[in-house]
């Protein structure tokens, strides 16, 4: 099997990697969605096998121990997430390159395994209030969730300049337009 490339999308939750991710998905037919696993509950329109594999916290603590995952986090308390290896490979047996979109602890994961066959870009809101307004106008989140998410994401901001790229996400279509340029660009790298 040859290996193909890695892109990975993070940043705190509400800073818009999943629409980023999402839309960058429809215009390139070679990128393929890590669907990572989770314990959480599914959400809204959440369909399992292709936002995440959403499994019990049996199962997820059994491929732990059977050294399934590329990475995991408990990402908030009680709430795994991880990215499993046969996704990786999937994707490349498939021809394709691999994006995520994953917590900054995972994503600094990534690429420290993968080097320079990974760009890892950090996606930066405005400000801490813009995200706070994004996180509590998705509606998806308990006031419980928020709070914990609010919590996270003040120290997540920090993380940026850790990554190979910060990509503001202020106007959404100007975003859009520079992550393809980045993914463009990054694709046709030797
Ligand atoms: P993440 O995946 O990082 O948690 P989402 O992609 O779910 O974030 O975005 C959080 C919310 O903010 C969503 O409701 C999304 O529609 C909205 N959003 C994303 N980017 C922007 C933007 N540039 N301007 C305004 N709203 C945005
Ligand atoms: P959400 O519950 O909003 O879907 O995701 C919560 C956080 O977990 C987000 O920051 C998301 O990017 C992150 N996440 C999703 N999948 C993974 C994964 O496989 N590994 C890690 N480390 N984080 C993940």
């Amino acid at each position: 099997m040859k290996e193909g490339k890695l892109i990975i999308f993070s940043a705190p939750s509400g800073a818009g990697k999943t629409t980023i991710v999402r839309h960058l998905l429809s215009k390139f037919p070679e990128l393929s969605f890590s669907i990572s696993a989770t314990t959480r509950l599914k959400r809204g329109d959440e369909v399992d096998g292709k936002d995440y594999y959403f499994i019990t916290k049996e199962e997820f603590l059994h491929k732990i121990a059977q050294k399934e995952f590329v990475e995991f986090e408990e990402v908030y308390s009680g709430t795994f997430y991880g990215t499993l290896r046969s996704e990786i490979d999937r994707i490349w047996a498939n021809g394709k390159h691999v994006i995520f979109d994953i917590d900054v602890e995972g994503g600094l994961h990534l690429k420290k395994k993968f080097g320079k066959q990974a760009l890892g870009i950090f996606v930066q809101p405005p400000s801490l209030e813009v995200l706070i307004d994004r996180l509590t106008g998705r509606g998806t989140d308990s006031a419980e969730k928020l709070a914990e998410r609010f919590k996270k994401a003040r120290k997540e901001l920090k993380y940026a300049e850790r990554f190979d790229v910060i990509q503001k996400n202020y106007e959404l279509d100007v975003a859009c337009a520079e992550a393809e340029e980045l993914v463009k660009g990054f694709l046709k790298k030797n």
